[in-house]
């Protein structure tokens, strides 16, 4: 009798791992591609360099066989990138630190969109959040939160998306976009414990910030950002995986991100 115990036992457990394994849908499901092309034209903050991209050869070469290559260069805070704890937490995190299991993972989507439409200093509240809970339910442990603005329809026309065309401190006194409030994410680091955040706009504090209060509180928890997300519009409330693999710069505050997300076919 004992035996067949142990015999149940063993093959359960074997069974259970084999289920598990032919379980996976990897093939049922679809990748989202929430990255926005890095480009000359890629929107910067108004005092940072933009990004440069050059050809150093291009065509056939004198062995007779085509060869290119390019050279690239830009500050670290443009496009769709990553934020460590480093960009405003003095003994923070920087990105090369940050491990793939932080940086993937269950990932919730907040659509506050018609608020950010009707207002464009919009910030995201704790309310928003509890609504939301409220329809999907509970955010879970650790998730990547991303916040729906809508201002990613914006993307290519940088005065709608930003609220200037002027550089330097000049533009910065104009920036005008949604972000999240410094009270909302207290609330999300303390009150649910998330893993990350991500929004679609050039900064999760809002344009008219002075004192980048949500970066300063994320940042000092050791959770990270990520901005200027592409296509939020394709993402569901919740039940999808978040995979935020940033260039592996060594001691930077910040990197470009190739941000996608799998959503499961149900
Ligand atoms: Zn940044």
């Amino acid at each position: 009798m004992k035996n067949i115990l142990i015999f149940i036992t063993l093959f359960t457990i074997a069974g259970c791992n084999l289920d598990f394994g032919s379980d996976m849908p990897w093939d049922k499901g679809t990748w989202v591609d929430l990255t926005w092309d890095f480009e000359e034209s890629t929107t910067y903050w108004p005092t940072n360099i933009t990004f440069s991209h050059d050809t150093v050869s291009y065509g056939i070469n004198d062995k007779g066989y085509f060869y290119s290559s390019f050279f690239y260069a830009a500050e670290e805070h443009g496009g769709t990138h990553f934020d460590a704890p480093l960009h405003f937490a003095e003994n923070g995190r920087s990105i090369e630190q940050i491990l793939p299991e932080e940086f993937t993972g269950e990932g919730v989507c907040v659509d506050v969109s018609e608020n950010a439409f009707i207002n464009r200093d919009y910030l995201a509240s704790v309310n928003d959040f509890k609504k939301w809970e409220k329809q999907y339910g509970r955010i879970p442990d650790r998730a990547i939160v991303l916040l729906r603005t809508g201002f990613g329809k914006f993307w290519g026309d940088p005065l709608k998306y930003t609220g200037t065309l002027k550089q330097g401190p000049q533009g910065v006194a104009e920036l005008h976009f949604p972000g999240l409030d410094p009270e909302a994410a207290e609330w999300l680091v303390k009150e649910r414990n998330i893993k990350a955040f991500g929004l679609d706009t050039p900064s999760i504090d809002r344009g008219q910030s002075t004192e980048f209060m949500t970066h300063r509180i994320l940042f000092s928890h050791d959770v990270t950002a990520y901005e200027n997300i592409a296509h939020l519009e394709l993402v569901p409330p919740r039940d999808f995986y978040v995979v935020a693999a940033p260039m592996k710069i060594k001691g930077d505050s910040g990197a470009p991100l190739r941000l996608m997300v799998w959503i499961p076919k149900k």
